[in-house]
């Protein structure tokens, strides 16, 4: 079980856990975008153990009937072994979920594996007509010639600032330049994309302008917020008619990801410190 103070960001270690969040959060309206927490594995056998566990989970949504998809890291399911491991374990997940009716969700993780990741989410999307989606980070330079390419690609794009420590000479690093960066690709994804656009952010101020977005081009949109960051944003969101989703992690590997959480706002911090004082 994991303790109490990890249980505002992460559901549970098994997928019951999750499924059982997911069918809470549809209580309010919210979705659910199901990830099994672990990356990078430099092995066969754990991302091929990972890939498995997707097809489970995928099974028990369409089972259970909640409002939910999932969501998968490259280096989970093998990118860091190879391309083809990655490829063919995304394959399996995609297609288990495309029999059950679930989107599947690719997150993007560091410049080194944009290319491979983008080339298989095209190749996917392409061959299981748009029940696959893919992260984009508006820090990258690179992004806004990836976002023509991927205009004409049928599935959903998520627009997310980026995580990921970058290089100067291939990513924007100042606060205000990511987020002049964001609403650019916001607008482009409004005016260019048919299959809807997802908003990866907590941002008030992108979530604001989506909505004037929506209001100028017509296009389709949801929000995207992490489980344990703005859940009133979330709730009052759903209530007010706009796709909201929550990303909701689980799974034994949550104590790093509980710790990045926990450290990137004052916050957070002060949550887990009184979490354990019991005050
Ligand atoms: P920030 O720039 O961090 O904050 C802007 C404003 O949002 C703040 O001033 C505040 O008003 C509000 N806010 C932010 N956080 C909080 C908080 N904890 N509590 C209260 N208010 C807050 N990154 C990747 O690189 N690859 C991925 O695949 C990926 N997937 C993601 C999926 C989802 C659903 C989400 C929400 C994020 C994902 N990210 C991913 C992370 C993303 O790149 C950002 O690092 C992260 O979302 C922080 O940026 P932000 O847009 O939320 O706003």
């Amino acid at each position: 079980m994991i303790p109490p103070i990890a249980s505002r960001f992460v559901a549970g270690e098994t997928p019951a856990e999750a499924i059982q969040h997911a069918d809470d959060l549809n209580d309010r309206d919210v979705k659910a975008i199901l990830n099994l927490l672990g990356e990078h594995y430099h092995e066969r056998p754990p991302a091929d153990d990972d890939a498995r566990q997707y097809r489970d989970l995928v099974r028990d949504i369409a089972d259970t009937d909640v409002d939910a998809c999932v969501s998968v890291k490259p280096s989970q399911i093998g990118l860091d072994v190879g391309v083809d491991v990655f490829r063919e374990n995304l394959e399996s997940i995609v297609e288990a979920a495309d029999d059950h009716g679930v989107f599947t969700w690719v997150d993007m993780e560091d410049h080194e594996t944009t290319d491979a990741t983008l080339d298989a989410f095209e190749d996917f999307a392409r061959k299981y007509e748009g029940d696959v989606g893919v992260c984009i980070q508006a820090n990258l330079k690179r992004t806004e010639d990836d976002l023509e390419r991927l205009a004409d690609v049928p599935g959903k794009v998520r627009l997310v600032k980026g995580a990921y420590d970058e290089p100067g000479d291939i990513a924007y690093s100042r606060k205000e330049r990511v987020n002049e960066a964001y609403r650019d690709y916001l607008e482009y994804m409004f005016e260019a994309f048919d299959d809807g656009v997802a908003v990866g952010s907590h941002d008030p101020a992108m979530i604001e302008y989506a909505a004037d977005l929506h209001d100028e081009y017509g296009t389709d949109y949801e929000v995207q917020m992490l489980m344990g960051v703005r859940e009133d944003a979330q709730t009052e969101l759903a209530a007010d008619g706009v796709e909201t989703w929550q990303y909701v992690p689980y799974g034994g590997k949550w104590f790093s990801y509980f710790y990045r959480r926990a450290m990137e706002r004052k916050e957070n911090l002060l949550f887990a410190v009184r979490a354990v004082v019991g005050r």
